[in-house]
């Protein structure tokens, strides 16, 4: 891409987003020199979706900005996952959260995670069916070195975003049902929802993290 484009992106997106919104760089595929690019934009949170990948990067940028994994974690990445991450967007499971709880509690951390909400109840895709959620948030809870901090959802892809809308507004519902709840441990600080050409009408929704790659970085090859 052109010189700059990624900054002026960023800058832009920037400029749009209410104060209360938090933009997370989608920036898988991406090259480290073109994830400084989008931090000199203003950039401050990082999403990966893979381990390996996301090392390289945290390796040359480390902590000046947060990184928060948006991919699926395999059990084996756990390890690795909680020494780089400051939050697991992906959680959808008991086990993968008690795998999560045990790696941290042996390096004497805790980890902030949102739960992922299979919105639109797709076989294929990861998140706990929105029914679920609830009974899993409860048990997760219990879990001293996790912190439940929010929901994250992808919902179905569709081209028109406002196909979007419904997946985004019922977990804008289940996000203020679980925060009624008041569920010992668990704030519901952060509801992650929206790409590139949705986040608009994720935010129309009360999402508060918005995640975009294409729009900052140019199409993936
Ligand atoms: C790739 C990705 C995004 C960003 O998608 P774009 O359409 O490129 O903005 C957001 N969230 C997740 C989980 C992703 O994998």
């Amino acid at each position: 891409m052109e010189t700059g484009l990624i900054r002026k992106n960023v800058e832009a997106i920037l400029e749009g987003l209410p104060q209360n919104v938090e933009l997370v760089a989608a920036a898988k595929t991406r090259t480290t020199s073109e994830i400084e690019e989008a931090i000199e934009g203003g950039v401050g949170i990082i999403g990966e979706n893979y381990v390996q990948e996301a090392a390289g990067a945290f390796r040359d940028i480390g902590h000046k900005v947060k990184w928060h994994f948006i991919g699926h974690l395999q059990k084996n990445k756990v390890k690795k996952a909680i020494e780089i991450f400051d939050v697991i967007e992906t959680v959808d499971s008991l086990k993968l959260a008690e795998a999560i709880n045990r790696k941290c509690a042996a390096l004497g951390k805790t980890m902030s995670v949102f739960i992922e909400i299979n919105s639109g109840k797709e076989s294929q895709k990861s998140g706990v069916y929105p029914e679920d959620a609830i009974k899993l948030v409860k048990k997760i809870a219990l879990l001293s070195n996790i912190k439940v901090r929010g929901l994250m959802t992808m919902g179905p892809l569709s081209g028109d975003p406002e196909n979007a809308r419904p997946y985004f507004s019922n977990t804008k519902e289940l996000f203020d049902k679980i925060k009624k709840e008041e569920i010992a441990g668990v704030t519901m600080d952060y509801l992650s929802m929206g790409m590139t050409n949705s986040y608009k009408v994720a935010i129309d929704e009360g999402a508060n993290i918005v995640r975009i790659g294409t729009k900052i970085f140019g199409d993936r090859g």
